[in-house]
């Protein structure tokens, strides 16, 4: 409820920075950390970006290395209980590769990410409100590589070409793609796994090819209201985006040039829809990426938009960090 009145009163666009922890190596060779922390209880998150210089950045909450899985999820989560209530929703993970995007929204299995804790959320309230609204949930996990989709739950491994149509309501879906129904929590694990595993598919790394697609997990919501028989139909996106980071000089040739500038394309044009949003342009130019088109729904109108923008803290990475800060600030 408070949630939804803060929301009105500032916009449906949220911007949550999140830091990792320094890691081994970054701690052996004695990279100093570059993130001042001190008022990020405040939303403030002070960069040193070398000298005496520090740049800062407001946000709407900030997490340090010490703030775990659950901490990030208790804000995240009336954002998708408001599924429950009819709106779109979309969260999506934004940084350089290796500053935790995998990590906020996929998690491992001993610190479950965003994507678990919400549908473990979202069959917690459903159960809750069961004696007037009946639920269904299905999921579908696809990835965007090269401005191609690809069903990560398909089963065949026909590599037919997937495309966004719009239905008469105005609808976008991506016909012929899977939609797992999940009727319990229990459920819902393998079919992540399922997706996650998927993506290594025809690449032989997969690590590096993760951190050049991007990961969408959509989620259906159909409501039922039991008293007066109305039936709604919203839908929740989970994205782990592309790494964020520039290519470097040496690898920018042949295909890795190719997936850099796809990459590119489709994060300026993120970037182009959440701005045009937030400065309420007239035109939202959704059609100039696979990734925006495929969340038209969910972006802009009244759906809520979350975005995570996640830091490294090392010194080495300071560039990347203030690249990906201002990117955050741009849409805000
Ligand atoms: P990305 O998906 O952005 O490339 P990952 O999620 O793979 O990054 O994270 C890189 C490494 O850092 C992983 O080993 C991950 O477990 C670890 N890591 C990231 N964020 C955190 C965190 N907040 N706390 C602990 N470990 C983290
Ligand atoms: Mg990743």
């Amino acid at each position: 409820q408070l949630f939804n009145q803060i929301q009105e009163a500032k916009g449906n666009i949220r911007v949550f920075c999140r830091c990792r922890p320094l890691n081994k190596e970054e701690i052996l060779s004695g990279y100093a950390t570059v993130v001042d922390f001190n008022a990020a209880k405040d939303g403030d998150l002070g960069i040193l970006t070398g000298g005496s210089t520090k740049k800062l950045y407001k946000f709407d909450r900030v997490y340090t290395p010490k703030d775990d899985q659950v901490d990030v999820f208790e804000d995240a989560s009336p954002m998708v209980t408001s599924v429950l209530d009819g709106y779109n929703v979309c969260i999506f993970a934004y940084g350089q590769t290796g500053t935790g995007k995998t990590f906020t929204m996929e998690g491992t299995e001993l610190n479950r990410g965003v994507n678990y804790r919400t549908l473990e959320q979202l069959f917690k309230v459903a159960e809750e409100r069961k004696d007037t609204y009946t639920y269904k949930i299905s999921v579908s996990v696809l990835e965007v590589y090269n401005e191609q989709i690809r069903d990560l739950l398909a089963t065949s491994s026909t590599s037919k070409k997937l495309e966004i149509r719009q239905a008469s309501e105005g609808a976008h879906h991506v016909p012929g793609i899977v939609e797992a129904r999940v009727e319990n929590i229990k459920e819902v694990w393998d079919v992540l796994q399922a997706g996650s595993n998927a993506r290594a598919v025809g690449s032989n790394n997969i690590n590096e090819h993760s951190s050049r697609s991007h990961c969408l997990l959509c989620i259906v919501v159909r409501a039922k209201n039991e008293i007066n028989g109305e039936c709604t139909q919203s839908k929740l996106w989970l994205v782990d985006l592309a790494g964020s980071e520039r290519l470097a000089k040496t690898e920018a040739q042949g295909d890795r040039l190719k997936e850099a500038q796809n990459i590119n394309r489709s994060l300026s044009a993120l970037g182009d829809v959440i701005s045009a949003l937030a400065s309420k342009s007239s035109h939202i130019p959704y059609r100039n990426s696979k990734l925006t088109h495929l969340l038209q729904d969910s972006l802009g109108g009244d759906s809520k938009t979350l975005m995570f923008v996640q830091i490294s803290p090392s010194m080495q990475d300071v560039g990347e960090t203030v690249s990906s800060l201002n990117f955050a600030t741009r849409v805000r």
